[in-house]
């Protein structure tokens, strides 16, 4: 009998675990989620050219870039500067392989609109071919949340929907931020997606929770750090034009992360009190300078009420504490303290000291 309530305890326990583990509150699929609110997008100037530093995945003319799933030549249509996905003929993917991009890509709906639901206007974007962007005719159209245009598939409503009516060319532009995988192959960092829709913010930096799937969530399994882009053939003639994207940089700026440490100097309060006086910028007499001394820090007063810490790195040489700069005083014959130059941002004051 014992034996028996522990075996249901741990079913009901194991069961809620497990039933636990969804990462949002809400079932995939959920009719009762709310629904975006409704935008009316402002004009776009279509098609958004491509930034030099673009690689141009589809100009309108052939798909040389992209392959069909086994890797023949894909059989989606291309005419009048557009592809079309046929029915039947598979999901397409990039021969090139891709981390994290900047993505952007025009689609539209076809006209009239044929069927209802998931079945009006349905293709994807699929960064690494894992991570669906849906794309489906989401103009007067009833769906769920997370299954809507720009929905992140399953996972993600858009913040609102701002979907342009069939027939008319919309653009997606997308940060797409690749998942992190340790070397045992754990999850570091999940994949992050950014989208504007038709200029218009409806997903900000979310974390995906795993790829994307219909009924299922499917978590993370480690993969390569660049994988080709797919688009869907979801049986409906979508058609996508000017697709271009910029591979991004790992570091969030250019160059080089700064780790060069500054000398440290500690001066003795007589060596600081040298410098302590009034200075007059050169060229300016209006313009007066003040070094003052803080208990053990020296300060220096520019335009009266800016007050900027100075910290010592050698014994007439100072940097500004939070900013790129330095003030080096200039020492005379007898060893007194006659003037100091400012250098910041690549100019350089001289101011001079008042006696
Ligand atoms: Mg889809």
């Amino acid at each position: 009998m014992k034996l028996l309530v522990l075996f249901v305890f741990l079913a009901t326990f194991s069961g809620r675990l497990a039933f636990s583990q969804s990462p949002s509150q809400w079932k995939a699929h959920d009719m009762t989620r709310p629904k975006p609110p409704i935008i009316k997008p402002a004009d776009q100037k279509l098609p958004i050219p491509p930034p030099s530093d673009a690689i141009v995945l589809f100009d309108g003319r052939d798909l040389s870039q992209w392959r069909g799933e086994d890797g023949s030549a894909s059989k989606w249509i291309v005419a009048n500067g557009y592809m079309e996905s046929v029915k039947g003929s598979g999901y397409i993917f990039t021969r090139q392989t891709f981390g994290d991009v900047q993505l952007h890509l025009e689609w539209v709906a076809p006209t009239p609109p044929m069927g209802k639901s998931q079945g009006r206007g349905n293709s994807g974007v699929f960064p690494m071919g894992l991570y669906e962007i849906q794309v489906l005719d989401s103009y007067q159209n009833e769906t769920y949340a997370d299954g809507q245009a720009a929905a992140v598939y399953g996972q993600y409503p858009p913040l609102v929907n701002a979907s342009r009516p069939p027939g008319e060319w919309q653009s997606y532009d997308i940060v797409f931020r690749r998942p992190r995988f340790s070397r045992t192959g754990s999850l570091l960092q999940p994949a992050r997606i950014t989208v504007l829709h038709n200029g218009v913010l409806v997903q900000d930096k979310v974390e995906v929770w795993g790829p994307t799937n219909w009924l299922q969530h499917a978590p993370y399994t480690a993969h390569p750090d660049k994988l080709p882009l797919s688009l869907q053939d979801h049986g409906n003639p979508v058609r996508f034009r000017n697709i271009w994207l910029r591979e991004l940089p790992e570091a969030s700026e250019p160059g080089p992360v700064q780790t060069k440490a500054e000398p440290v100097v500690v001066l003795k309060t007589a060596q600081l009190d040298r410098f302590v006086g009034k200075y007059r910028r050169e060229g300016e007499s209006n313009e007066i300078y003040e070094i003052k001394r803080d208990g053990q820090k020296l300060v220096a007063s520019f335009s009266g009420s800016v007050q900027v810490e100075l910290v010592p790195s050698s014994e007439r040489e100072f940097q500004l504490r939070w900013t790129a700069g330095k003030l080096v005083f200039n020492v005379g014959a007898e060893g007194t303290v006659t003037s100091f130059t400012f250098h910041l941002g690549g100019e350089e004051r001289i101011a001079q000291r008042i006696p």
